[in-house]
């Protein structure tokens, strides 16, 4: 019998696994099972591009000829249902059950909503899929009034998104501040006025947000006020999907608990993207940088074990207005906020009380993004750099 690697999602990680294992030399059987028709796409477009496009395409991971060569045995559109690790088998949702030699697990996650009735009205949108982002596409236009619920980064690009094709944009969010769980108070208020300077009208720390509806159009209700808009989209965040992961009894925290080669606790099932908690830093990452990196480097230990692990500082960007915002390392209360207000846009830097860099976040200035990651790397002490000072060159501290 050939020997079989299965794949659950077919999502950027699973394509990336997927790529990487042929470009390696596996030469047995990769079958893919996922629940969307498509070919392997990437996400990020759906909340920029695909928006703003007047004719967007999928982005596809790969070329139509390069998928071809992968040689895959795909399952779509199909669900795993359920995984036996004592079997070695995954069963899927039209009942046919699939042996594997090894199994990872790339199921990423799906879109929250505050309470299951918000699923039913018809102008009530998330942005997930593709065909999420062509639903939301179809009714953008000029002058639509459009309620976010969510002031995270998925919030905020759809907010400049629709800003640039004429929507009356207002952004719901529950908490004091916008993007407070991955950035400091500072960026939280720099965002906030970028938005509103683009007349967005952001309402931070609205407490309990409910859903009615008038004459079929969605109503906010928030704070004793109630809104009627002509839609509303809601990115508060994805549940991911582990409960395969739970029901095959492997170990999880906030995500699949993975060492750095992506191993969990069966060593005959791998976890990778969304899913995976990220080995060094305990947390799901959820950027396309980790979805792509970290299958990669979970595909390469599968075919040889002694294959370097994964060991990136979390990073991550998100594209709104004329601004490219990139977000490298996590957030650290005990950190002192250093803020550098460059021509092309602020330096946000966090520091650790022994001077190590634990957070950048850049406006326009990838140069600077990639000397942060050698100083994090190398746990660089910058107490005594005038890091605020903008006549200061940071490329001196090369
Ligand atoms: C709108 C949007 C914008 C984004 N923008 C950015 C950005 O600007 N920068 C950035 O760094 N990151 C961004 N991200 C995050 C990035 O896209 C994700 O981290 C990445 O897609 C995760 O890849 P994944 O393969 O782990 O999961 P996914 O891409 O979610 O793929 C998982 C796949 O598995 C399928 N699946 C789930 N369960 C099953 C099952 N039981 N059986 C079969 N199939 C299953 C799912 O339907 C899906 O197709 C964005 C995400 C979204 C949604």
């Amino acid at each position: 019998m050939t020997a079989r690697i299965v794949i659950i999602g077919g999502g950027q990680a699973g394509g990336w696994a997927a790529k990487t294992l042929r470009d390696k030399g596996w030469q047995g059987e990769i079958a893919i099972v996922a629940d969307e028709p498509w070919d392997f796409y990437e996400r990020p477009p759906l909340s920029k591009a695909a928006l703003l496009d007047d004719e967007p395409l999928l982005p596809r991971l790969f070329s139509e000829e390069v998928q071809q060569g992968l040689n895959l045995t795909w399952h779509r559109p199909q669900r795993a249902e359920s995984i036996d690790p004592q079997a070695r088998t995954v069963t899927l949702d039209s009942g046919e059950r699939l042996a594997y030699d090894q199994l990872l697990i790339a199921t990423g996650g799906s879109a929250r909503l505050p309470g299951p009735h918000w699923a039913d009205h018809p102008q009530v949108y998330t942005l997930r899929h593709w065909q999420d982002a062509c639903r939301l596409k179809a009714r953008l236009r000029d002058g639509l009034r459009l309620g976010i619920v969510g002031g995270g980064w998925i919030g905020l690009e759809i907010a400049a998104s629709a800003r640039a094709r004429g929507a009356a944009v207002t952004i719901f969010e529950q908490q004091p501040a916008l993007c407070m769980r991955s950035v400091g108070p500072e960026v939280s208020a720099y965002l906030q006025t970028l938005h509103q300077q683009q007349g967005a009208d952001v309402r931070c720390g609205c407490g309990a947000i409910e859903l009615e509806d008038s004459g079929g159009q969605p109503v906010i209700y928030c704070d004793g006020v109630r809104e009627i808009f002509d839609a509303v989209v809601v990115g508060i965040g994805v549940d991911l999907n582990l409960a395969l992961a739970r029901q095959a009894g492997l170990r999880v925290e906030c995500g699949i608990v993975v060492d750095p080669r992506g191993r969990t606790s069966d060593p005959h099932i791998f976890a990778a993207g969304d899913v995976a908690q990220h080995p060094q830093f305990g947390v799901c990452i959820q950027s396309w940088a980790f979805a792509q990196n970290q299958a990669v480097a979970t595909a390469k230990t599968m075919l040889d074990a002694a294959a370097p692990g994964y060991d990136e500082i979390p990073w991550l960007w998100s594209d709104q207005y004329q601004n490219n915002i990139q977000i490298l390392g996590i957030p650290d209360p005990e950190s002192r906020m250093i803020v550098r207000h460059d021509a092309k846009g602020p330096l946000f830097f966090s520091l650790a009380p022994d001077g190590r860099l634990r957070q950048l976040v850049a406006f326009n200035d990838a140069r600077t993004v990639k000397l942060a990651k050698r100083w994090m790397a190398a746990g660089r002490d910058l107490r005594d750099a005038p890091l605020g000072d903008p006549q200061f060159s940071l490329m001196s501290l090369r």
